[in-house]
């Protein structure tokens, strides 16, 4: 058996769970944790699924994890969605080492989209969450979004990477750290305004 994670479950419905199921049993495939790279819906509704089906974890940033539960439970009613993830059962920081097989990735604390969310760099990539797209960057008019954060983010944290890591976002295609520091007009010497102005 060859371990492996689960990075944001956003599974909704019955046959997603499924599909991921087959997935997980014909690649013959441990899942060792489950993690969020935050905590909204769409990335953390299939926790309690994939949880029941491998046994493995769930792990999130402190700052974050208050969003799943029972609190996460109520909010997901609010936007009419039913979804249940249990809580976390362990908590990820910057610095935190994640090891399955021969693969490691390393926490690294991206706030602004959400106050607990992370980025995961590993090998020549680094999955981004919502903190980076192709092209874009997380909104941060959510409650604990901030505009200020999410620069501070990318400039100190993410676009210190090298051009040539691959970014693997929690929406959208993919891309390149060199192609975003390029052509990303968030990343311009002169962003655009968002709607949202913190401070
Ligand atoms: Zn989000
Ligand atoms: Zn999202």
């Amino acid at each position: 058996m060859r371990e492996a994670i689960v990075i944001d479950p956003g599974v909704g419905t019955s046959n997603e769970a499924r599909l991921l199921k087959n997935y997980i049993d014909s690649e013959n495939l441990r899942v060792k944790y489950v993690i969020n790279t935050h905590g909204h819906i769409d990335h953390t509704s299939g926790n309690g699924v994939v949880k029941e089906m491998t046994g493995a974890p769930i792990m999130i940033h402190e700052k974050d994890a208050p969003l799943l539960g029972e609190l996460g439970g109520k909010i997901a009613e609010l936007f009419g969605i039913k979804c249940s993830s249990p809580k976390a059962d362990g908590y990820l920081k910057e610095g935190d080492i994640i090891s399955f097989g021969e693969h490691t990735l390393t926490v690294m604390h991206t706030p602004g989209h959400s106050l607990g969310g992370i980025s995961l760099v590993g090998k020549k990539l680094v999955f981004t969450g919502d903190t980076l797209f192709a092209g874009s960057v997380g909104r941060t008019d959510l409650p604990g979004g901030s505009y200020k954060s999410l620069m501070k983010s990318l400039k100190e944290k993410i676009m210190l990477l090298p051009d040539d890591f691959a970014i693997y976002p929690g929406h959208g295609p993919s891309s390149t750290i060199g192609e975003e520091r390029r052509s990303n007009p968030f990343l311009q010497a002169s962003p655009p305004m968002l709607e949202s102005w913190e401070e």
